[in-house]
Formats: C-alpha cells, sequence, structure tokens
C-alpha cells in the first residue's frame, strides 16, 4: 500500500521529491510499497557493497545494539578497535591511525583540518571532483554549479584538470599543504584517469612534502576489485578517507593518515559524537569479514569485466568505463535521466550522474543471474538509445 504521507509535505526540497518509495531489501534485490520489484544496480551509491539485509549484518548489527549502541568518545570498546585494526590490516601499513566519522564529507573535513597542521594552507584539488557539501569539503569540491551558491568558501584551493600529470604537478610547491585526488569521478560521472597519475602525484608529493590524499570514498571498500582503488597504481598515500560501503549500509565514515601525519591530530583538535559508533562499527567489520570469505575483490572485477563485455556493443552505448563494480555506461545521446526512468519501470534502479552517463554501482556479491537478467533488460528492448 502506498504512503499517504507526501515527501513535500515534510521534507525539505534539496533531493527534489523522489518518485518512488522502497520499503524492502534482500540482497541486490529492493521492493517498492507496492510490491514492484526492482534488481538493484546502484547500491545506495556504492553503498551496500554487501546488498541488503546481508545476514552477517543483521546479525552483528542487532547483537550489537542489545549488547552496547552507543558510548561517547571518552570511552573505548571491542568494535571501533576491532574495526580499526583491519583496517589497517588491509591498507598494509603499521603506522595507520584510524578517525572514525559519519559520511565522506566528514572525513574529507577531517582530512582539511589534518592538512592545516602542516603550517601550509593551499590544497589542490581536480576540477569535476567531488568531496562533499559542508563549507570545507565543498571548497575541495571541483564543481562550480554547486559551489557558487555557497560563495565565499576556503580560500588557496586550486583545481587542475583531473588526469593531466603535467598540470597538478606544476600546481604542486613546496607550500602546498595536501593534494586530494579520487582514484576515479564517480560523481562526475565515473572519469578514469590515465596510467600514472597517481603515481606521478606521489612522486611530485614527496619531492614539496606535500600530503597526497585520496578521497577513496566511492572506490573504496573493494568496489573496483581491489580495497581502495590506488593499489594497481603502486602507490601509497598520506591519507584516505574511505565513506559509504565501509559500513555496509549503515552511517560509517573514516579518514585514515600513515607515517608522520598519523600524529598529527593531537587532543581536543577534532571529533565527532557518533564517530566509531559501536553499531556502525559492528557492521563494517561485519562487511570485511563477508567480503575477504566470499572473495568479493576478484568478484567484483570479474562481474565488471562481464558487464564492460555484455553493454559496450549495445545501441546507443559510446563505451562502458571504470574499473569493477564502478562503472559509468557513456551514452551516445544527452538523455540519461530518461533511461534511468525507463529502466525504473522495467524494474532496475541505476542513476545518471550527468546528461550522458549512466552508473552502475551495484553489491560486491550480486548474483551473476541479476546481472544477467539486467544484461537482458538492456538488450530485449531499445533502452539505451
Ligand atoms: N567523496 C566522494 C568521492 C564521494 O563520491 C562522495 C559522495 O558521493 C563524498 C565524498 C561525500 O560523501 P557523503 O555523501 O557520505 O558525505
Amino acid at each position: 500500500m502506498t504512503n499517504s504521507l507526501k515527501w513535500n509535505d515534510l521534507l525539505q526540497n534539496n533531493y527534489g521529491a523522489p518518485q518512488i518509495e522502497l520499503v524492502k531489501g534482500e540482497g541486490s534485490l529492493v521492493f517498492d510499497a507496492e510490491g514492484k520489484r526492482y534488481i538493484d544496480m546502484l547500491g545506495g551509491i556504492a553503498t551496500n557493497v554487501i546488498g541488503h539485509a546481508h545476514p552477517k549484518v543483521v546479525q552483528a548489527v542487532s547483537h550489537q545494539v542489545q549488547q552496547l549502541g552507543h558510548v561517547s568518545n571518552f570511552f573505548s570498546h571491542p568494535e571501533v578497535l576491532r574495526l580499526a585494526q583491519s583496517l589497517q590490516r588491509i591498507t598494509g601499513d603499521e603506522t595507520a591511525r584510524i578517525f572514525f566519522c559519519n559520511s565522506g564529507t566528514e572525513a574529507n573535513e577531517a582530512a582539511l583540518k589534518l592538512s592545516r597542521t602542516t603550517g601550509r594552507k593551499r590544497i589542490v584539488s581536480t576540477i569535476g571532483s567531488f568531496h562533499g557539501r559542508s563549507m570545507g569539503a565543498l571548497s575541495m569540491t571541483g564543481q562550480e554549479s554547486k559551489r557558487a551558491p555557497f560563495a565565499p568558501l576556503i580560500k588557496s584551493i586550486k583545481f587542475l584538470p583531473y588526469g593531466d600529470i603535467d598540470s597538478i604537478c606544476r600546481a604542486i610547491t613546496s607550500r602546498t599543504a595536501m593534494v586530494i585526488v579520487e582514484p576515479i569521478q564517480g560523481e562526475n560521472g565515473v572519469v578514469v584517469p590515465q596510467t600514472g597519475y597517481l603515481a606521478a602525484i606521489r612522486e611530485r608529493t614527496l619531492r614539496t612534502g606535500t600530503i597526497f590524499a585520496i578521497d577513496a570514498v566511492q572506490t573504496g571498500m573493494g568496489r573496483t576489485g581491489e580495497w581502495f582503488g590506488y593499489e594497481t597504481e603502486g602507490v601509497m598515500p598520506d591519507l584516505i578517507t574511505l565513506a559509504k560501503g565501509i559500513g555496509a549500509g549503515l552511517p560509517l565514515g573514516a579518514m585514515i593518515a600513515f607515517g608522520k601525519f598519523a600524529s598529527a591530530l593531537t587532543p581536543g583538535s577534532h571529533g565527532s559524537t557518533f564517530g566509531g559508533n559501536p553499531i556502525a562499527c559492528a557492521a563494517g567489520s561485519a562487511a570485511i569479514e563477508v567480503i575477504e570469505s566470499e572473495g568479493l575483490l576478484e568478484a567484483a572485477k570479474l562481474k565488471g569485466e562481464y558487464l564492460v563485455r555484455e553493454i559496450s556493443s549495445l545501441p546507443g552505448v559510446v563505451q562502458v568505463r571504470g574499473k569493477g563494480l564502478l562503472l559509468g555506461i557513456v551514452l551516445q545521446t544527452q538523455n540519461a535521466a530518461e533511461i534511468k526512468t525507463k529502466l525504473e519501470r522495467l524494474g532496475v534502479i541505476v542513476n545518471a550522474p550527468n546528461s550522458q552517463v549512466i552508473r552502475l554501482a551495484p553489491a560486491l556479491n550480486i548474483p551473476q543471474h541479476l546481472l544477467a537478467e539486467f544484461v537482458s533488460i538492456l538488450k530485449g528492448a531499445p533502452v539505451l538509445s
């Protein structure tokens, strides 16, 4: 039964009123208020890494809420330690120290504050980037349409063309506090930089003593077939920001700093009431356990390759770009929003980060038969043209 409560009567209009009301999720399927079934090819925008209502997450969260739902940051608890230990281990660097928060915006805000501890103020970011909506994170976001209504923002932030090694390396000097880069620009339409881009930035920042921060909020937690999305470039950043998939659907973010930057934040310098919340951390640990025990890094790679293979040659498609299960279908026409709506009618959830791109970011454990069903829906009608 459709809910008689209306979005516009109750909620602010910052998202526009959604047309679909979802009431239930099971793995990579979601159901609306009328019982209509959808294949979830978006995963809550790269967030539900192991799908909806995964039994391990349900069990971990249910147990934890009965055991200890929240403590302030005056206290330690086993779940924050357990998740921090797993994150430290998967970064492969024992110097990693973690600050927990609740979102990608907050993780990047923490990174920006940490960068000020260097005594430098200049930041280098990229055109088209997305780092969040708070005034600090927005200041580092390279999308004019999102920035302009809220000017003035923080100054001393330069934006360079994404993927252009020469220009970004020239912009990084010994006065630059931090460079922040996404391994793939998800919100900008799943844009992949040239090979060697991150490595060149790493080399330059080591010369100038600049913090190299990787925003892995969207690429992180296995989405690209590796943990954070930078590993195949053979680089190690000074700082990683995470959110989305890290909480397996619960609100959780993290800023991980390495080496000398791991101790840059001192008592009283930063904080978050809910950061490191036991329930969110229990969900995060359950997600890492499932990703490891079910081999989901490799699965993400193979499933991504399958989708690229099947979709690239369909009518109306210019290219399928991305890595693992973060993919952008680049269309010949500028009608991505219409195609998204058409797919919803056909029982598939995707999104359109811009007018020419359909983004796919399903759960890493989406079953092969649902991927095949999605592909056959695309093939069965001229959906993409
Ligand atoms: N950074 C990146 C790369 C993102 O994709 C996003 C969200 O889409 C953010 C930061 C902001 O994250 P949140 O919406 O959790 O604040």
